[in-house]
């Protein structure tokens, strides 16, 4: 194998990527010596989560991308984004045939199936050996570099780059290896938690069990920060667009949720109608509110002073959440390896040379929109060059 020592029987490579996810896929296809590496997936297949993202239809990235559209520290994820933004990824798709299409806010999506964006990155990276179901176990550092333990055998390596994710949606492989390997090096892991993920209900919200099924405009406001989108009561909970970017932020404590954000309450107050047809919610759901809040379905011109003063804390609904759906369901994990020992120019720990990581399995998260995935190819992107640039990554 070309660029590959040999000591004694073993084969030394010069890169081992550990997963074969959006990250480790995206790394492998950028490096300059693909022969020398090697590619270790636990599943049959490559690239399982992005084959459900999007929809089925993966939601790559977005027009607009910037540092403060993370959960991390803004300073550190800079630098890839800068190397290898959403223009730049747009263009290395184009240039190798796939035409990601905008469908919604900016959101780039494959045009078809997000098997488009699987099969380019898989033939992009085709030259890099590949060892499939198999499960990477821990690495062992030696004199030299690296040693990789997996389920299929040991393989030793120059350099190891983990990309292993997170460890939300475990039925799609996802374990918490990164995080051990990390941990066994002396890195910190800002404890990880279920995020973009439904949030369960205390007693209080038990109403909210008959609206299953029902969507609605919200503004919910947590942590100081307030999102606007759709609601969908779940049999477990909330969930949708709104409710899931509210997770990123939610840990404990009371959210606030404006049911009817910019009404006219004026406008409602002199009106003959019903009230459950002038709140601009589903019907079904307007009446279980007015039964909860103690008011009778009438006349919006027929309401007492104090009943108003009671619709009008739609506006500002507090509830604190019981829980999350929990990572069976969170699209994303928030916390992971610090990115205080991470080098943001080339993704390598400060503290372990020849070791990098990529993805999710560092502490960056973001929001739904495309951003997790643009992290996942900037943070790639930026290790990939400077593997191949430092051709001994012990020096
Ligand atoms: C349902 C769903 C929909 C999503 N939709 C979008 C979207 O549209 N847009 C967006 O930006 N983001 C989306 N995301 C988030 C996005 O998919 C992730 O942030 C991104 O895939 C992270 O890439 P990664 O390579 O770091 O991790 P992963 O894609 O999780 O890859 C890690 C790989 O490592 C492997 N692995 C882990 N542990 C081991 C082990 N011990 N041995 C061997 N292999 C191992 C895993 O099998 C996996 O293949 C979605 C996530 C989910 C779950």
């Amino acid at each position: 194998m070309p660029g590959t020592l040999t000591m004694g029987a073993e084969k030394v490579y010069e890169t081992i990527i550990l997963g074969g996810g959006a990250a480790g896929l995206m790394t492998a296809a950028q490096l300059d010596d693909p022969s020398a590496a090697l590619l270790i997936e636990g599943n049959a297949q490559l690239g399982a989560k992005l084959l459900v993202s999007g929809g089925g239809k993966c939601n790559i990235t977005n027009v607009s991308v910037s540092p403060e559209d993370y959960v991390s520290d803004a300073a550190f994820v800079t630098s890839a984004l800068r190397a290898f933004g959403s223009e730049a990824l747009i263009a290395w798709l184009r240039q190798r045939g796939l035409e990601p299409v905008i469908r919604k806010e900016g959101q780039y999506f494959c045009p078809e199936s997000a098997r488009q964006i699987v099969a380019l990155l898989e033939k992009a990276s085709r030259e890099i050996a590949r060892k499939t179901s198999c499960k990477i176990l821990g690495i062992e550092r030696m004199e030299s570099g690296w040693r990789v333990k997996t389920s299929c055998g040991r393989f030793e390596t120059k350099r190891v780059v983990v990309a292993t994710g997170g460890i939300s949606f475990p039925r799609l492989g996802a374990t918490d290896i990164g995080y051990r390997i990390a941990e066994s090096v002396g890195h910190t892991i800002v404890p990880p938690r279920p995020a973009l993920v439904g949030l369960t209900l205390q007693r209080e919200q038990a109403f909210f069990k008959e609206l299953s099924g029902l969507s609605t405009s919200v503004e919910i406001t947590v942590a100081e920060k307030t999102i606007s989108g759709n609601l969908l009561f779940a049999h477990k909970g909330i969930s949708g667009p709104a409710v899931l970017d509210a997770s990123l932020f939610w840990q404990k404590g009371r959210i606030t949720i404006d049911w009817v954000p910019g009404f006219d309450w004026e406008m409602f107050r002199g009106s003959k109608k019903q009230i459950s047809t002038l709140l601009p919610v589903p019907r079904r759901m307007a009446k279980a509110f007015l039964k909860h809040l103690e008011i009778e379905d009438k006349a919006a011109k027929q309401l007492h002073s104090d009943e108003i003063a009671r619709l009008r804390s739609l506006n500002a609904y507090e509830m604190a959440p019981a829980g999350t759906f929990g990572y069976s369901k969170a699209e994303v994990t928030r916390g992971g390896v610090s990115v205080a020992e991470i080098d943001p120019e080339t993704m390598e720990s400060t503290l372990a040379r020849g070791l990098y990581f990529v993805g999710e399995v560092l502490d960056v998260a973001s929001r739904l929109g495309g951003y997790n995935l643009q992290w996942a190819f900037s943070s790639s992107f930026v290790c990939s060059r400077a593997c191949s640039r430092r051709k001994n990554p012990l020096h």
